[in-house]
């Protein structure tokens, strides 16, 4: 059976390079890193994504801050807000929670935040610097940065090999499918609209599932011994847990744990290791304002 991933432990390890990265930072130059966030209603889930990077953030020494906006704001007070972190020299890091509500227009907000506080990335100018060969992006995108951060602290080679990643995201599949490029992987993406992804996925040796529906990748769509990553996070409805639902992810972990070689779990997998790459790029971010190196 397949070795587990653990995320939670190469989270943590992560987590203590930069909780003494921050002290050492603190001590010789008086500042913390800042992060500030951006969020727009009360969706259960993003209240508890944003409660998990606040709560990081603590952890780890770096000063952060909320604006919670109500669900029915304008766009102006989005930009505001934005304007505020901006300008404020003890923030070197915004992001806005996504996704949000409809009626205001999310490439427009995200366009507007500043690129060196960019920290989740998403950007156009970062996006397409990652894209572009001999440039380099300011931000690598947490959940993607992260999904290589996995497979390099589980000794997993990437240059050279058959990777595919279900989903094409702005946030996830289409910058992860750049960054493996990036590390010389040879990438091919499934989609809503491919046929017979099944056979697609099977030619891989890393699998990254970012599809957002539940078990579909099945044990049959995996080469044996393949490397399998899930970000997917789908809640299924269980009475038995404390919130009524519990997550899943893409990958049918029974079946896929008999074909792997190594698997993510969900949750534990891809989810802390995304809130550590947060860290560390406002770690990073706060590094450059303050030329600390
Ligand atoms: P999305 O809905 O924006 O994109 C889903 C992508 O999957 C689309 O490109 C779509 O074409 C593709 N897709 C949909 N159905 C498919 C199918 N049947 N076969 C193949 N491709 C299909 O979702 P997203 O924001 O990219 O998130 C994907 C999943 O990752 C979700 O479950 C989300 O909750 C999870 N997620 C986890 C983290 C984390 O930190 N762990 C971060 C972000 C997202």
């Amino acid at each position: 059976t397949a070795t587990v991933i653990d995320g939670r432990v190469i989270a943590e390890e992560i987590k203590s390079g930069i909780t003494d990265e921050v002290r050492r930072m603190k001590n010789s130059t008086r500042n913390v890193p800042g992060l500030a966030v951006i969020m727009v209603g009360q969706r259960r889930d993003s209240l508890t994504y944003v409660r998990n990077k606040i709560a990081a953030c603590e952890e780890a020494g770096i000063k952060s801050e909320i604006s919670n906006l109500p669900e029915n704001c304008t766009e102006d007070q989005v930009l505001n807000a934005l304007s505020r972190f901006h300008e404020d020299p003890s923030i070197h890091g915004i992001l806005v929670q996504l996704p949000l509500p409809q009626h205001l227009d999310e490439g427009k907000i995200l366009n507007s935040v500043h690129l060196e506080k960019d920290v989740d990335g998403f950007h156009p100018l970062n996006m397409g610097n990652l894209a572009m060969r001999g440039r380099e992006p300011l931000f690598l995108p947490c959940t993607p940065k992260g999904c290589i951060e996995l497979l390099i602290r589980s000794g997993v080679e990437i240059a050279g090999k058959r990777a595919v990643v279900i989903g094409r995201s702005n946030i996830v599949g289409l910058p992860t499918s750049l960054l493996l490029q990036r590390h010389h992987a040879t990438v091919s993406i499934v989609h809503a609209f491919t046929r017979n992804p099944e056979q697609i996925a099977r030619e891989a040796d890393i699998v990254i599932a970012a599809a957002g529906v539940p078990n579909l990748v099945r044990g049959s769509w995996l080469k044996p011994g393949a490397v399998v990553i899930d970000v997917g996070t789908n809640p299924v409805e269980d009475p038995s847990c404390e919130y009524g639902y519990r997550l899943i992810g893409d990958v049918c972990y029974e079946e896929a744990s008999r074909v792997a070689s190594a698997i993510t779990p969900v949750p534990g997998g891809v989810g802390p290791v995304t809130v550590a790459m947060l860290l560390l790029n406002t770690l990073e971010s706060a590094k450059r304002a303050h030329n600390f190196t």
